[in-house]
């Protein structure tokens, strides 16, 4: 992922301020980076991290000497990484990194980082191992935490950190962005809802599981448009053995679900007389919002079964499930 360009170019503020403290030799030991969904947070956290730690920074990391590289590989035993992205940090995962930073660095650069990232995503008992462990930091250890969600952190973790916020551009701006990159505008309109930058949006448009995910929503959709019964079958034919593959992973499942509960979300807007969202989609949302009774009950069950993709149901299962929710209200 580009995300020095980023960093430079949307970031002005943590761009200054991070730069200003590493040319001076005054970063501070704990960083919270707050930003909305569709932020890079994780890989902001992650360009901070190589910054602390590449050879040539210029002042921020150059994303090519081999330190940079080995964190991009996630090769790089000094820098920990706990994410909340898709289930719950555990106070256990706490521990155990406790216990690693309680022994001396592996690398000869001496410095160890751990990222947690969506600190809001921890337990209560994670939470607590955590503060003990802020409160008391170790000489070249360096936290960096990220949250969408600041009303969820506890004070407490906010105080023993500086906090950056990240800023979001407008969505109407990194789709016009992507569009000039040379993405389709239905791809542009949909991946924008995920990621606040243009390149990023570019970078995941080439993304096979997102292609094969939006190819399979696209069919759902146009089926469903036909029939119910036609969308249950194609749900269950032709789209169930392609996101459920084992090699398919879940991230082609969350992209899948992702552009379901975008287009449900329009067509909860069309039904209400509300301007949609993806306007290359706007005859097949205008058709579906005729045909379907209850689309906002569909919504929030599809939003139920996503969290779903993570507690290791059969996808197979969950797919059919979400075809008969829509189609049997
Ligand atoms: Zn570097």
């Amino acid at each position: 992922m580009r995300i020095k360009g980023y960093v430079e170019n949307k970031q002005p503020i943590l761009y200054r301020t991070f730069s200003g403290a590493l040319e001076k030799g005054v970063v501070t030991h704990s960083y919270l980076l707050l930003g909305e969904a569709g932020i890079p947070l994780k890989e902001v956290a992650l360009y901070l991290a190589k910054s602390l730690l590449c050879d040539h920074p210029h002042p921020l990391a150059d994303e090519e000497c081999v330190y940079c590289q080995r964190i991009e590989n996630g090769d790089y035993p000094d820098l920990v990484i706990l994410d909340g992205e898709n289930q719950s940090i555990k106070k256990d995962d706490v521990l155990d990194l406790v216990s690693d930073f309680q022994k001396t660095p592996l690398e000869k650069k001496g410095i160890m980082i751990y990222i947690v990232n969506l600190v809001e995503n921890m337990t209560v008992e994670a939470v607590n191992s955590l503060l003990k462990f802020l409160e008391e930091p170790t000489p070249n250890t360096y936290a960096i935490l990220t949250s969408q969600n600041e009303a969820k952190v506890l004070p407490t973790i906010v105080s023993r950190c500086q906090s950056i916020r990240l800023r979001l551009s407008p969505i109407y701006e990194v789709i016009q962005e992507a569009i000039e990159l040379g993405v389709a505008q239905d791809d542009a309109e949909i991946l924008a809802n995920f990621y606040n930058d243009g390149s990023l949006v570019k970078e995941q448009a080439q993304n096979a599981a997102y292609q094969s995910a939006k190819k399979s929503a696209d069919a759902f959709f146009d089926a469903l448009n036909q029939g119910f019964d036609y969308g249950r079958y194609i749900m269950e034919k032709a789209i169930t053995p392609v996101i459920s593959a084992r090699e398919a992973g879940k991230s082609g499942a969350r992209f899948f679900f992702d552009v379901l509960v975008l287009f449900f979300q329009d067509i909860c807007r069309k039904k209400v007389g509300d301007e949609i969202k993806l306007t290359s989609y706007a005859k097949l949302i205008d058709d579906l919002a005729n045909k379907l009774p209850h689309p906002e009950q569909s919504l929030l069950k599809i939003m139920t079964a996503r969290g779903d993709i993570d507690r290791n149901v059969n996808m197979g299962l969950l797919l059919i499930h979400v075809a008969n929710i829509i189609t049997k209200e």
